[in-house]
């Protein structure tokens, strides 16, 4: 019998913990969200990161900026909530318009306010295994392995996909979980061979259904990160549900598997990044 990874069950009781853990707090913990234009995904998105902030009881501030703005203007939006005392986590929603560096507006957020942990200071102390702020979904992910009893330890472990914020930082954190990692991308030759290697087969490749039957060995975990809308409005993830239902040992179901997790991690890296008392 297939196992299927609620993600949204583990990232409701997460929230539940992380609204108790905020309910005994001195201070209030306020996370800001830097909105640049009105893209539509990203306008759904910050809203669900609203949501997640009033169910634990962070206060959020949501700062809409003109789609025009100046890289100038948008660093020092960056700066000002950085020497806000009363601001314990700032996210700069992605993507942003084109001619804005993202590199350069996620290097000019305060590291120990770096919810989203995208800053080369906290990639690179993940790197080293150091404390830091992890993330989201890669942290989400791992949550879902050990929650769910996988092991990782030793294990086949195959990531699609080599982004900087899913497939790169997943594959590490794996390897630190002493599992054997395996990272394809788009130019990897064989694709489907090297995944029927996985024990554990993570999809973070951004192609609807591209991971089917042929890419997977009976029994394998699969993590299905992708999430798409179809043109008949359903969801579906990078992994062809139904083709590997019933070869699979576990998976992710799109929705209700890593979405809710990255919210919930997102959740707990402002409360960390509170309780770091900024
Ligand atoms: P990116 O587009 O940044 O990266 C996709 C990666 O997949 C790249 O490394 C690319 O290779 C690789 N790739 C693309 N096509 C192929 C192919 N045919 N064969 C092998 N590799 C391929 O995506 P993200 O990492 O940002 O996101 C991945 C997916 O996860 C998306 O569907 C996204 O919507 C979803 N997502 C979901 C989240 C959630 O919370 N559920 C959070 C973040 C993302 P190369 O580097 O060579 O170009």
């Amino acid at each position: 019998m297939t196992q299927l990874i609620d993600g949204k069950a583990l990232a409701s009781s997460l929230m539940a913990k992380l609204k108790n853990s905020v309910a005994q707090q001195q201070r209030q913990i306020t996370l800001a969200v830097v909105q640049v234009g009105d893209d539509p995904a990203s306008t759904v998105y910050i809203r669900n990161k609203h949501k997640a902030c009033e169910k634990v009881g962070i206060r959020s501030l949501h700062i809409h900026l003109e789609g025009d703005i100046t890289s100038g203007s948008l660093l020092d939006t960056v700066h000002t909530l950085n020497s806000r005392e009363d601001v314990d986590g700032i996210l700069v929603q992605l993507p942003l318009p084109s001619g804005i560096d993202e590199g350069e507006v996620i290097r000019a957020i305060d590291p120990a306010k770096d919810v989203d942990g995208f800053h080369p200071i906290n990639i690179g102390r993940m790197m080293l295994g150091e404390d830091c702020l992890l993330p989201c979904t890669p942290a989400g992910i791992i949550a879902l392995l050990k929650s769910n009893g996988v092991d990782i330890n030793g294990k086949e472990c195959v990531v699609v996909g080599r982004s900087n914020i899913v497939g790169k930082p997943v594959a590490q954190l794996l390897l630190q979980a002493h599992g054997t990692v395996t990272q394809c991308h788009s130019r990897t030759r064989n694709l489907a061979e090297v995944c029927r290697r996985a024990d554990i087969l993570v999809a973070a490749v951004g192609v609807p259904r591209l991971i089917n039957a042929d890419f997977v060995k009976p029994g394998a975990v699969v993590i299905d990160v992708g999430i798409h809308r179809m043109a008949d409005n359903t969801l579906c993830g990078d992994v062809d549900f139904d083709s590997v239902k019933d070869i699979v040992g576990a998976i992710t179901p799109v929705p209700g598997g890593v979405g809710p997790m990255t919210i919930a991690m997102l959740m707990q890296n402002c409360v960390r990044a509170g309780h770091c008392g900024n």
